[in-house]
């Protein structure tokens, strides 16, 4: 039986039982594989577009007994599916615009498919945004932390009225005790992940607002004009930033 990580595991528990699944950049196919173990799909697709991870995930496919269930292709992004042949799609481990540019590409194979199970390494507000603006509905978010490094896995579902319910959700609001996040806010930061504060994501945002505060520190030694203009958006970062830990909680609510 395969062992997932953490990581794996988290973005696993967000696969409906009786799904037929495609894992978009499968590498070693370790995630559809364990899905068919334990006989949580009823199908499986591995992609894969370049060639080691395409032969590693073929072995392990093959290994684990499951060629019946599971399917590797080669190919770009969502090109190895046909229209209507998934219900959910996975895409993991890679940066959140080369996850929205694989879904950009062929938007008519995602027919018929009605949860995407996502998990950028980094641009998650990408991830969000192409939620928002291709009418899905932000299902839940995951912050996690697996050998010292974080991620978020990102579910988002189909809904008949996500347009509608999108609006609102994004709407300027106000979170813990008096921190007012707009649109651009809630996608940057998740509006669960926010909304549930902890020490997971306070160490996230520790992390990025040490980023930005080296980043003001180089451009404060920076003579050029151009950096004038780029240290005030950056100060304003970090202005939100620790507003938005000072007013949430340490304590998963
Ligand atoms: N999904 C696995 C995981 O989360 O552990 C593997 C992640 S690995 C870092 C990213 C994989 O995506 C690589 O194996 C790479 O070959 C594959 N990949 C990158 N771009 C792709 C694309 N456009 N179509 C299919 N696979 C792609």
């Amino acid at each position: 039986m395969v062992m997932l990580s953490t990581r794996l595991s988290a973005i696993a528990a967000k696969i409906p039982a009786g799904s037929r699944l495609a894992d978009i950049g499968s590498d070693h196919a370790l995630l559809p594989v364990s899905l068919a173990e334990n006989g949580t799909i009823a199908r499986g697709i591995a992609g894969e577009v370049n060639p080691g991870p395409y032969e590693a995930a073929q072995r392990q496919v093959r290994e684990a007994g499951v060629g019946k269930l599971i399917d590797v292709r080669k190919g770009d992004g969502l090109s190895v599916l046909t229209p209507g042949e998934v219900d959910v799609i996975s895409i993991a481990g890679m940066g959140g615009s080369l996850i929205v540019s694989i879904l950009e590409a062929h938007p008519d194979r995602l027919e018929g498919v009605n949860r995407l199970v996502l998990q950028p390494n980094v641009g998650e507000d990408q991830v969000r945004k192409y939620f928002l603006t291709h009418n899905w509905i932000l299902s839940s978010e995951e912050l996690l932390e697996e050998d010292g490094k974080l991620y978020e896995v990102l579910t988002a579902d189909k809904h008949p009225d996500a347009e509608r319910l999108n609006e609102e959700f994004y709407r300027e609001r106000t979170i813990g005790r008096s921190c007012q996040l707009d649109r651009e806010w809630l996608l940057r930061l998740g509006p669960y992940l926010v909304e549930a504060g902890g020490v997971v994501f306070h160490s996230k945002w520790e992390r990025e607002l040490a980023k930005w505060r080296r980043i003001e520190k180089q451009l404060t030694e920076s003579e050029l004009p151009a950096s004038q203009a780029k240290r005030e958006e950056v100060r304003h970062n970090i202005a939100k930033i620790e507003e938005v830990l000072a007013c949430t909680g340490m304590d998963r609510r």
